[in-house]
């Protein structure tokens, strides 16, 4: 290769690996996503330039802008609930790009790199299949009844073990053809659609990491069929993070993997009953609460980002600190629906970082807090997840708001959250429940403190 373009791969894969670093803190997340793209551009271009053939450019062109437009929109229109089937989709294609490149550099390539392709077409057309049909799934656009999990788990199997068998068998053939790539490329494409089908959708976020992990693989994979440095490392930064991601998220939700993706839906409907007595409030006797506070901490989930009530919240937050009370987040590692959820949710409405306390942090403080505002959160609160064995939240760490002098829940009804289960805090006798959609309980709030200023 070119020795200004091995230069420039260099600087793109320094930019990747910078622009992962700085995507570790809500700081300087932003600053990590323009390296990334950055980096990216710097890509394109150097593979642009230094093609070995000019005579597709104009296509290669028009196909790189295509897709910067396709990204750039849906960047700015998909709402922020609906970011997990974005990135299902955009994966997917990751995968299977890999895969079809794969395909493109096997004919002719023999020993190790011919089983690289090959893996690579397994590993991205897995990836690919899968990918489109999490991305169905959470868009509510595809159901599957539970009583057929069982056989779609055994015929996907089936179907990826004949996978593996061909790959071996087109590596050891004398003379294969292109016919048998996209043979063993539709295989695996069936085989990750067929094991993606009978995970629950809520599932999907540990599911599409594993899968980016996959792709990260398949990238990499791809790299030493090339003989592309940047390929390979950029590959292997995909990998290595939506591993770990995977980790963390079960880890989180207090589930092994193999539960995740053997064990369908995580809402097991088990809930046990909660006795006790609900005692609701109104907005004028929550703002008269937090008026005379000293210490209060908000507590976001997934009803946050279903509301789109960050700004309101940051509203309550600003009028709160205009009294003199001082005002903390708790957050969650797996509040919401993907990893960093709440944390994103809340910079858009310009929440300062130093106020968002990760979970072992906040902890310690709620002792000594006058009042948890709880808003839209449920599983990542409910006592039960530390007594109740059999929950399916038995195990995972909470936020541990129970132990505040009061606490206000923020929700439409008792409806259950992802777990499925009911939450006793719901009835402890210094819980309030603020009945009605976050975003319109939190604007009566502000216009409650606003009066009573
Ligand atoms: P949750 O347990 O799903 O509860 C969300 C609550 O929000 C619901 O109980 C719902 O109650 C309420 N809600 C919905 N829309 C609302 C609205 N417009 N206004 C007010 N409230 C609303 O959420 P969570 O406490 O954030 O916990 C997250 C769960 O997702 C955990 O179980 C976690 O394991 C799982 N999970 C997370 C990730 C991740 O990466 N973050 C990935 C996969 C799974 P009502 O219907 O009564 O309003």
């Amino acid at each position: 290769m070119n020795a200004a373009a091995q230069v420039l791969y260099m600087i793109s894969a320094t930019l990747f690996v910078l622009g992962v670093r700085f995507l570790g803190s809500p700081a300087s997340a932003r600053k990590g996503n323009r390296f990334l793209a950055i980096g990216m551009l710097v890509a394109l271009a150097t593979t642009v330039t230094f093609a070995p053939r000019y005579d597709h450019w104009v296509f290669v062109v028009l196909v790189v802008l295509a897709g910067s437009a396709i990204g750039i929109i849906s960047a700015r229109k998909v709402r922020m609930t609906a970011m997990p089937q974005m990135v299902a989709l955009f994966n997917g294609l990751g995968g299977g790009a890999a895969a079809l490149v794969a395909a493109a550099g096997w004919p002719g390539s023999t020993g190790a790199a011919s089983g690289l392709a090959l893996l690579t077409m397994i590993l991205g057309s897995l990836s690919f299949g899968g990918s489109i049909i999490a991305f169905l799934k959470l868009q509510e656009w595809l159901h599957v009844a539970q009583r057929l999990a069982f056989g779609l788990r055994i015929s996907g199997l089936l179907v990826l073990a004949a996978a593996v068998a061909g790959a071996i068998f087109m590596g050891t053939a004398p003379s294969p053809g292109l016919g048998g790539a996209i043979a063993l490329m539709g295989a695996a494409a069936v085989s990750g659609a067929l094991l993606t089908l009978p995970i629950g959708g809520a599932d999907m976020p540990v599911v599409i990491s594993l899968l980016n992990a996959l792709t990260g693989l398949s990238a990499a994979a791809t790299g030493f069929v090339l003989h592309n440095q940047l390929l390979i490392i950029a590959g292997t930064l995909v990998g290595a993070s939506g591993t770990i991601l995977t980790q963390q998220m079960s880890r989180a939700m207090h589930r092994s993997l193999t539960n995740v993706i053997w064990s369908g839906q995580a809402a097991a409907q088990q809930a046990g009953s909660v006795d006790g007595t609900v005692q609701s409030i109104t907005p004028d006797d929550v703002a008269m609460l937090l008026r005379y506070a000293k210490k209060v901490v908000i507590v976001p989930g997934y009803g946050l980002a279903v509301a789109r009530a960050q700004l309101e919240v940051k509203q309550v937050t600003d009028l709160l600190q205009g009294f003199g009370v001082e005002v903390l987040f708790g957050i969650h590692p797996v509040a919401g629906r993907m990893p960093g959820h709440m944390n994103v949710l809340l910079a858009e409405a310009d929440v300062p970082y130093d106020q968002l306390w990760e979970m072992d942090r906040i902890n310690p403080r709620f002792r000594d807090t006058n009042v948890v505002l709880v808003v839209g959160a449920n599983d990542v609160t409910n006592p039960a997840a530390r007594t109740a064995a059999g929950s399916p939240l038995y195990g995972m760490p909470i936020l541990n708001v129970d132990e505040a002098q009061n606490v206000v829940v923020l929700k439409r009804s008792m409806g259950r959250g992802f777990a499925g289960v009911d939450n006793p805090l719901y009835v402890h006798p210094k819980t309030r429940m603020l009945f009605g959609d976050a975003k319109h309980s939190l604007s009566a709030l502000v216009r409650e403190l606003e009066t009573i200023a």
